[in-house]
């Protein structure tokens, strides 16, 4: 590191990338400049840091990058403006919208990287001052299905259990569609950790992930059959007897529906769906079955299909047969991706619910926000962010507001995104640097990165951790909350807030399970982990105990669907998705590191050697890749990461996007976008 130690002071805050939340000092010179990132002794990562958390998380705060001044567009160019006009043209403009068009017509994306205290004064300001529902958060995108699947069977839409829990002291571990090692490097350290200290690891997988490297069993099934391949093992489970009947009768509802279900899927009929031995599914249903403290781990692979909720659903059918809920070492573990999406979701950025999961559809929760926040509200569940983009084209959506999303490079079927946002009548972006989606805004309001304000992020494990205001703002830029009172009040819904500490006043005020939260209680190094009713309340690490949110777990009968678009001749390959280790979502952060751009700067394609050798295409050339819905250029990786007839890629760069690829088809229940499976074909581009 190049400082001095004497020269700079330590902030210990949480890391901004993915929903590990590890714990870390940001280090301060005498300049307002943070000048390195050191680990810190955290809950989820016992002084850990991945290379993100080291060495990405600070240099993009004081990037030349960063916007500095609202801007107007005018005759098509962004033009610099006060604070004043900016204020005053983005109030009259989305007032203008609702009077002529009514509150449904205008919406929100809110920001998962922000904090709670953010997303719950965002959520406040689209519901009192735009008289609207249509408030949603990138969750949508990626574990909406969680959310949805989780809250339906058990009655909470989170992680069962905690990070140190399912990686300490178990017996074996199942991870499904959980690139672990690259999404959220910390917790994958702790699985090998685990397997190191006997743990069984049955990793599964469409690619050859680095953990299978430590995996007892690995199952590579085709992307798209997680339904078929749980329905498989609990055919196995239940037909060798090692269902846990007494849970069962005790503690769950709708089993037979379920058993009947799963009768038809033998081995032998999973094995073709999955394109996989037969005799494995066999194995790890015994492996997960058999052992005392067996924790399910998953991510986006089980939720990003238009069967995402299903798979979600599977994952508490799986884990009530065995008994494997509500106790250490167990439970279903969904691993959130982004620092702060657990909050979003937990804050009530969402269409369906107010804060803390309190439904728009329950007219007594409506009452209570009225009374509690002085006004009428609209008493309608409101629209998706998936479905905000449609209903702009179609002319009902006429004004949006985007804080902190980049929709242009992270939703699919890119070429949909862009004339959605040409429809709009109005749109505001805030944000930290000119991202895809800022360039179509009609108004860019700078606001300001972690490492300016105080206020709390929620880990993947229900853990609400301090951040803390290490460097004075970006000057011109103003505090994110702030800015939405602002909005509010010149809207006509007068809302202001001294510090972010007196949101979460208001918060606990009103949520149930942040009932016993304050930023007094959250001075304590673990946090607290919601539920947390009182201020008696130490926080729950494993929920479900004794009985569940819901009263009684629920199983799902659940048939097998196919993904929506498989390859046929015209698009031979299946491709899919994902994480890679160095750069963060659409990297506008991460890329803003040098040393990140030299290990991971370009888009790729993994292609699998045989198909490689076939179309006479080399390591590192360039190709074409086209879908349905684009095409666009990028490098090939040869090898063996993939299955011959897939290919994946990742979704971090805008130049070689790969959702002007994937295909805007969507589950049915939470409207997440199916990015695990579309039909793809490739053209070598370079001749030799
Ligand atoms: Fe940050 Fe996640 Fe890496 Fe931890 S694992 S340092 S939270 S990116």
């Amino acid at each position: 590191q190049k400082y001095r130690a004497f020269n700079t002071t330590k902030v210990r805050t949480t890391c901004p990338h993915c929903g590990t939340g590890c714990q870390l000092d940001l280090i301060v010179n005498q300049n307002n400049v943070i000048v390195g990132a050191e680990p810190a002794n955290g809950p989820a990562n016992r002084n850990l840091l991945c290379v993100k958390g080291k060495f990405a998380s600070y240099k993009f705060v004081a990037s030349p990058d960063r916007i500095d001044t609202p801007l107007i567009k005018r005759n098509g160019k962004f033009e610099k403006a006060t604070w004043e006009e900016a204020m005053d043209l983005v109030a009259s403009k989305f007032t203008e919208l609702k009077e002529t068009y009514g509150g449904t017509s205008l919406a929100g994306f809110s920001c998962s990287r922000s904090t709670n205290e953010d997303n719950f004064v965002f959520q406040k300001m689209v519901r009192t001052a735009f008289a609207s529902n249509n408030v949603d958060n990138c969750a949508r995108l990626c574990h909406s299905a969680s959310v949805h699947g989780l809250a339906h069977t058990l009655g909470s839409g989170a992680m069962t259990n905690t990070i140190e829990d399912i990686t300490t002291d178990v017996d074996a571990i199942l991870l499904i569609g959980s690139n672990t090692t690259e999404a959220h490097p910390v917790i994958g350290v702790q699985i090998r950790q685990a397997v190191q200290h006997g743990a069984k690891l049955i990793v599964v997988d469409p690619r050859q992930i680095d953990l299978t490297k430590h995996a007892a069993l690995t199952i590579q099934p085709k992307a798209g059959t997680n339904v078929a391949f749980i329905n498989g093992l609990m055919h196995v489970i239940i037909k060798e007897g090692l269902e846990d009947q007494d849970f069962i009768n005790k503690r769950t509802e709708n089993y037979e529906a379920m058993k009947k279900v799963v009768a038809d899927y033998t081995p032998e009929v999973v094995g073709k769906i999955c394109e996989i031995d037969p005799e494995a599914i066999v194995a790890a249903a015994r492996m997960y079955a058999k052992a005392d403290k067996a924790p399910i781990i998953y991510c986006l692979g089980v939720t990003e299909h238009s069967t995402g909720t299903e798979g979600v659903m599977s994952m508490s059918n799986l884990a009530m047969l065995v008994g494997k809920v509500g106790r250490p070492g167990c439970g279903v573990n969904p691993l959130r991706g982004q620092n702060n999406v657990q909050g979003a979701c937990d804050m009530g950025c969402s269409p369906f619910d107010f804060p803390g999961y309190q439904k728009v559809a329950n007219p007594e929760v409506v009452a209570k926000f009225e009374n509690a926040w002085g006004t009428e509200l609209n008493p309608r569940i409101g629209l998706t962010s998936t479905q905000v983009l449609p209903a702009a084209i179609k002319k009902q959506i006429h004004g949006l507001y985007i804080f902190g999303e980049d929709p242009i490079v992270t939703d699919p079927n890119t070429a949909h995104v862009r004339q959605a946002l040409e429809s709009l009548d109005f749109l505001v972006v805030q944000e930290l640097f000119m991202t895809e989606t800022a360039a179509y805004a009609d108004v860019i309001l700078p606001g300001i990165s972690f490492a300016e304000k105080d206020g709390t992020f929620t880990n993947t494990e229900r853990r609400i951790q301090r951040i803390r205001k290490a460097v004075e703002p970006t000057p011109g830029a103003r505090e994110d909350f702030k800015i939405f009172c602002e909005v509010a009040t010149r809207m006509g819904y007068p809302m202001s807030y001294e510090a972010s500490s007196k949101i979460m006043d208001e918060i606990a005020s009103l949520v149930p399970t942040f009932g016993g939260v304050n930023f007094k209680r959250l001075e304590n190094p673990n946090g607290l982990q919601w539920p947390c009713r009182d201020l008696d309340d130490p926080g729950t690490p494993i929920m479900h105990v004794g009985t569940f949110t819901r009263g009684k777990g629920l199983f799902m009968a659940l048939p097998y669907k196919p993904a929506q678009e498989l390859p046929d001749e015209e698009y031979p390959f299946l491709m899919s998705t994902g994480r890679m280790l160095y750069q963060y979502n659409t990297g506008a952060m991460t890329r803003r590191t040098e040393g990140i751009n030299k290990l991971a700067g370009r888009s790729y394609i993994e292609i699998n050697i045989e198909d490689a050798n076939r179309y006479g295409i080399q390591d590192g050339d360039k190709v074409q890749v086209s879908s349905r819905r684009g095409t666009i250029e990028t490098y090939a990786h040869v090898g063996n990461i993939v299955l011959p007839e897939a290919v994946f890629m990742t979704f971090h760069f805008a130049d070689g996007n790969v959702n002007e690829l994937t295909n805007s088809v969507f589950d049915d229940i939470a409207r997440i976008p199916e990015y695990k499976v579309c039909a793809v074909k490739i053209k070598p581009l370079n001749t030799r």
